[in-house]
Formats: C-alpha cells, sequence, structure tokens
C-alpha cells in the first residue's frame, strides 16, 4: 500500500502478494471528517474469493496446521511485536478512513498487539482430553483447526474487532480469509502487508476487499472454507446463516446490540454520571456495546439526567486528527441521516430531547458527518428510539419503580450483548446481574471488553464467543479417538 500519495492506492493480498481485482475495477473510500476521497481500493468479486481460499487452503497444506505449537507462536509474537512498531502508522490510517478520534485509534492498535500476544500464549495451551469410556480401551482427545476460516468484520473498529477472531483463528492452526468493511479496508490490507514481513507464510492471511453482498456473501457461502467468523448486524448475520447452510459451516455471529444501563437508587450517582456519557458516545454510538438504555430508578431520575446531560455537553467533539478530541464524526452522512431519523421518530414520539441531536455549530466542522450526542428524556419501550439499535449517538433514560420492573424492561429488547449495573448493595449486583438476558455485564463501570473473557451475546446479539480462551473452541474440531488396547493375536 502506498500511504504517502493524496490518493492512496491499495491492493489486495492474497498468497502472499499484492494483487489488483480479478475484474480490474476498484471503489473509492472517504474520509468522513471531510468528504473526500482518501483511498482506491480493489473492488473483489466471487473470483477473488475463490484465489483467497486456494491461497489459504495451500498455505494449511504447506505446514501452517502441522507447524509445531511454539514455532506459531514465535510467528504470532513477532506479527504483535511489527504491529507495535507501526502502531502510529496504523493508528493514523484507522483515524483518518473512518474519523475515529486518533487518542482512540492508538489504544486499540495496542489492543491488536496485546490480542496477538494473548493468542500467541495460548497456542502452547490448546490440548485435547483422556477420558474414561464404559469399554476398556484407552480415549482421547485432539483438538484440531477447522482449515481455511472466513473472517467478516465491521467498519467500527476494524482492525481490533479483526484480532479478535484473527489471533484464535492463527492460535489453533487454521489460516484465513479476510474480509473487511468497504467504509474501512486501510488498515486490514496494511495489517496483511505486516504479517508477510513478520514472516507469516504466504497464504496464510489474506485480505479481499469489496461489498458485502457479492465478496461476503461468496465468503459465507464457499464450500472451500469450514467456519465463518462474523461481527456485524443481525440482518445481516442472519443471511450468513443461511448462506453457511450449504456445506454446514460452523458460524460464529457478533450481532447487534441495545444495551442497558441500570442505575438503582443507592449507586455512586455522581460516578455514574461522569463516565456513562462514555458508554454510550464513545466512537460517536457506533459501538455494538453502547448503552443506549439508561433505566433508572424514578426517586433519583431527575438527578442523573442533569448530570448526565451536563457530563454530554463536555464531551470534546472535534477533529479526529486532534489528540484532545473524545468524539469524532460518524462514519458517513448515510449514517448521519440515519441517526437524524431516529432523533425525529424519538420527538414524533413524545420523548424529550434534553441535549445534542444537532449538528456541530463549529465552522471547522462542517464538513464533517457530524452530530452531537443526544440525550433522550421520557422515552417508553414502545419507542423506535428504545426499541432498535440507531448506531448513532443517542440515548435514551426511561424511570422505573421495582428492581423486576428494572430487569423486565432490560430484558424487553430482542437483543442481549452487554450492559451495565449501577448499585452499592453488592447482592442486588449480583441478583440483578443472574437475572439480566445478555453475555456481558458490568458492574459499577462499563467495560465489557477483557481479552482474557469471553464475549459474545444472547438471543439475537448473536452466536458464539469471542476473545478469552472460549474463543479458541470456535476455530476448532474436537476428534475423538479411542484405542482397543487387547494384545495382537
Ligand atoms: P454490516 O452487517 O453491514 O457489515 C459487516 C460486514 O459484513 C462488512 O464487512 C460487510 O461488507 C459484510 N456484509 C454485508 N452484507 C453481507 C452479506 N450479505 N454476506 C456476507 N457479508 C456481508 O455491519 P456494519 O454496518 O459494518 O457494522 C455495524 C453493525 O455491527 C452493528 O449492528 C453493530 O452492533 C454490529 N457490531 C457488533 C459487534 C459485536 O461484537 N457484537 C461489534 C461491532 C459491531
Amino acid at each position: 500500500m502506498t500511504t504517502e500519495q493524496a490518493t492512496m492506492a491499495v491492493r489486495m493480498i492474497i498468497g502472499g502478494r499484492q494483487v489488483e481485482a480479478a475484474g480490474g475495477r476498484t471503489f473509492d473510500v472517504v474520509e468522513p471528517h471531510r468528504g473526500t476521497t482518501i483511498a482506491r481500493v480493489p473492488e473483489g468479486s466471487p473470483e477473488d474469493v475463490d484465489r483467497a481460499v486456494a491461497a489459504a487452503q495451500a498455505a494449511f497444506d504447506a505446514g501452517w496446521a502441522t507447524m509445531t505449537a511454539p514455532d506459531r507462536a514465535r510467528l504470532m509474537l513477532r506479527l504483535a511485536a511489527v504491529v507495535r512498531d507501526h502502531q502510529e502508522e496504523l493508528s493514523q490510517l484507522e483515524s483518518r478512513n473512518i474519523g475515529k478520534p486518533i487518542s482512540g485509534a492508538r489504544w486499540e492498535i495496542g489492543r491488536v498487539a496485546d490480542v496477538l500476544e494473548f493468542y500467541a500464549g495460548a497456542t502452547t495451551k490448546l490440548h485435547g482430553e483422556t477420558i474414561p469410556t464404559t469399554r476398556p480401551g484407552f480415549d482421547f482427545t485432539l483438538r484440531e483447526p477447522v482449515g481455511v476460516v472466513g473472517l467478516i468484520v465491521p467498519w467500527n473498529f476494524p482492525l481490533y474487532l479483526a484480532s479478535w477472531k484473527i489471533g484464535p483463528a492463527l492460535a489453533a492452526g487454521n489460516t484465513i480469509v479476510l474480509k473487511p468493511a468497504s467504509y474501512s479496508p486501510l488498515t486490514a490490507v496494511r495489517f496483511g502487508e505486516l504479517a508477510l514481513e513478520a514472516g507469516l507464510p504466504a497464504g496464510v492471511i489474506n485480505v479481499v476487499t469489496g461489498p458485502g453482498a457479492t465478496v461476503g456473501a461468496a465468503i459465507a457461502a464457499h464450500h472451500g472454507i469450514g467456519k465463518v467468523g462474523f461481527t456485524g448486524e443481525t440482518a445481516t448475520g442472519q443471511e450468513i446463516m443461511r448462506a453457511a447452510a450449504g456445506n454446514i459451516k460452523k458460524v460464529s455471529l457478533e450481532l447487534g446490540g441495545k444495551s442497558p444501563n441500570i442505575v438503582f437508587a443507592d449507586a455512586d450517582i455522581e460516578r455514574f454520571a461522569a463516565e456513562s456519557p462514555y458508554s454510550v458516545f464513545d466512537n460517536c454510538g457506533q459501538d455494538c456495546c453502547a448503552r443506549s438504555r439508561i433505566i433508572v430508578h424514578r426517586s433519583v431520575h431527575e438527578r442523573v439526567v442533569r448530570l448526565f446531560a451536563e457530563a454530554t455537553e463536555r464531551i470534546k467533539v472535534g477533529d479526529p486528527s486532534d489528540d484532545a478530541t473524545e468524539v469524532g464524526p460518524l462514519v458517513s452522512f448515510r449514517q448521519r441521516q440515519r441517526v437524524v431519523d431516529y432523533i425525529d421518530s424519538g420527538k414524533a414520539q413524545g420523548a424529550a430531547l434534553v441535549v445534542g441531536g444537532v449538528p456541530s455549530t463549529d465552522p471547522a466542522l462542517a464538513e464533517g458527518a457530524y452530530l452531537l450526542p443526544a440525550v433522550f428524556d421520557g422515552a417508553t419501550t414502545d419507542m423506535r428510539i428504545v426499541r432498535e439499535e440507531i448506531f448513532g449517538p443517542v440515548v435514551a433514560v426511561i424511570p422505573f419503580d421495582t428492581d423486576a420492573e428494572a430487569v423486565a424492561i432490560a430484558n424487553a429488547s430482542p437483543y442481549g450483548l452487554s450492559g451495565s449495573v449501577w448499585t452499592r448493595d453488592i447482592a442486588r449486583a449480583i441478583r440483578v446481574s443472574k437475572a439480566l438476558q445478555t453475555g456481558v455485564i458490568s458492574v459499577n463501570c462499563n467495560n465489557s471488553v477483557h481479552i482474557e473473557a469471553p464475549f459474545g451475546g444472547y438471543k439475537s446479539s448473536g452466536l458464539g464467543r469471542d476473545l478469552g480462551l472460549d474463543a479458541l473452541r470456535e476455530y476448532t474440531e474436537v476428534k475423538n479417538v479411542y484405542v482397543d488396547l487387547r494384545e495382537a493375536e
């Protein structure tokens, strides 16, 4: 990839080579801060997916899968080190590509290296079991790689989310066809180049750029791919499941969310209000874990809304390249319009807009897809802003009277990804955490993601788990071997 020019020339990575799309087509990538084209990227097709799968299968057969675990771990550690060496370059690329504040981009790229290091360590701890069976033989299991895996990722945390799948996939000995979102292909392609620099064999990581409807769909349906790891919208996940049925592909799906932030009367309200605006407005609300519903006890409702709105107004919205910026623009003007439509629907359905919800008045931000974080009070469970994932900087506040009602409101959603419980009563915190139908819960904080712990959704928020040692299960087959121990005649 040439990153110096005004419009970067990008090529895909297939079989260790930088290549154009088989059909020779390209598409433009636009930066949301100014709306200008920053890169021209190959528009791949099913033919490119075929090429990538063949390259990945060749790398699998050539020894990636049978390489000793310590050797594979060493290569993964080298890749992590190369990512760290290029942290600033990758962060600038990510920030510019999707308008992510540079401070957040730096944090994410550092975590990409952390994820690779975690799974490099796991490589040598992946083992089977011996099992006492009724028959008097010897029974043991082997954990084997699936083969070629397809990884399809979204644009909100582009390389970071890709690493959640790349790490366990590589550790278990799989080879990869990675498809980044069309909004955000730049760091994935650069990562593919860096993997080669780090010494990963050609074909172990292939990166195919192009539309979800063609390239993504071809990956989901491909009979040469044994597993798809996907992060994105619930509707896309459903399509992927259907497409994967053709060869009974394994699937893991990290999908949408509408996470609750439940505030009890005995909570540290000041701390909740100071920290929680970031739990929904970080990344301009384009976060699957965004705690977009505040469910608050009626006795502290007014105070919570006032403090939360004041803290929201203090958030620094601005140019993503500024170190002080906390929230940048939305990823595109199309996405901003979608969010504005939700804000209009909230007003039309009777919720009260307390702050934000309008474009910034700062003339320096006039050309970008900016929208000031919006807080709605007086929301009810029948409103679209409460029921649907907005994927933008909008939060809705809903009061409750009893613990049971708080849980019922929180669970009245097709989603179940994340959420927080704020209370000083430890028994209540655990009782409510157990009652919530959601994959990840935080008590008195908003931290959903820990590299070492499983992450994933209940209900329509997903299938399977990323991160932690659980993710290794998603990228392995378990083989059971039974040995008859009778002496040979
Ligand atoms: P998306 O579903 O539109 O796209 C995700 C990826 O799928 C992209 O690479 C896209 O090109 C591809 N794709 C689109 N149609 C496809 C098809 N028919 N077949 C195969 N691939 C296809 O999602 P998005 O807009 O990029 O991301 C936002 C969504 O992702 C939100 O719903 C958000 O909640 C979700 N998300 C979930 C998590 C999680 O861990 N649960 C994390 C981040 C984002």
